[in-house]
């Protein structure tokens, strides 16, 4: 089985349509690579994946049901572009204020923290933290309730080299896991050493999708995609 679905998509705000006609899949325990610059419609697909809108037109199938069943929901993990916390929090007064929000087991904070490198500034409060601890702190949230997919819109932008790093090598780490990954990006660099396939949008409609070495071979990669940031 599939674990995402999506077969003639159109998505519709009023009379613009960010997307035409999308049909695109993800195996279990892959980590797709959603690439596509400003605007291409990467945001509005995985809204459709995690449920927060509904499809104009086609079908949205994940886990094999519709994304707006909470047993599906409850299965997923997301990091917005722009995540935002409450700067008096601590990051573990964030966290467990998150796995309460999920119903998730309040056991996995601290495990969490520890798997994001935030167990020494767990207590600090969120306003002290660099933007590379708050999107450690994002990707924490994200797997609370140990998702079977995650989806992970830009997390690098803003980050700087090492913590881009840092992040990918715990994308990595999930993904040996056997989690499954979608991940929105505008460039290539950084992570081509552990995404299974690429999706390429343009405005709003799938250019090309296969593995690296079949795009670079068939398609031309640096045509479609910025390779380095
Ligand atoms: P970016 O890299 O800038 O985040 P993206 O590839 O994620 O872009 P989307 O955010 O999905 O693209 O946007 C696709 C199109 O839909 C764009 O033209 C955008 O302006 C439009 N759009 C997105 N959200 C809305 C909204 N809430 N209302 C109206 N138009 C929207």
């Amino acid at each position: 089985m599939k674990l995402v679905e999506l077969h003639s998509v159109r998505h519709c705000y009023g009379k613009l349509q960010a997307l035409h006609d999308l049909t695109l899949s993800l195996n279990e325990g892959e980590v797709l690579g959603l690439f596509g610059h400003n605007g291409a419609g990467k945001t509005t697909t995985m809204k459709l994946i995690l449920g927060l809108l509904r499809a104009s037109a086609g079908q949205v199938s994940v886990f094999g049901a519709s994304p707006q069943q909470a047993k599906v929901r409850q299965q997923l993990g997301y990091l917005p572009e722009n995540v935002s916390f409450y700067p008096q929090l601590t990051g573990l007064e964030t966290l467990r204020y998150f796995a309460r929000l999920k119903s998730a087991p309040s056991v996995q904070v601290e495990a969490l923290l520890e798997q994001v490198g935030l167990a020494q500034a767990c207590k600090r409060k969120v306003k002290t933290y660099s933007k590379g601890m708050r999107q450690r702190l994002g990707l924490a949230q994200a797997l609370l309730g140990k998702p079977r997919l995650l989806l992970l819109d830009e997390p690098t932008v803003g980050l700087d080299p090492i913590a881009t790093r840092e992040l990918y090598a715990m994308i990595q780490q999930l993904r040996e896991g056997g989690t499954a990954v979608i991940l929105c990006s505008h460039v290539l660099a950084g992570v081509e050493a552990f995404i299974d396939r690429a999706a390429i949008m343009a405005s709003g409609c799938l250019q090309a999708e296969g593995t690296l070495s079949e795009l670079r071979s068939q398609v031309g990669l640096p045509s479609l995609i910025r390779v380095n940031g």
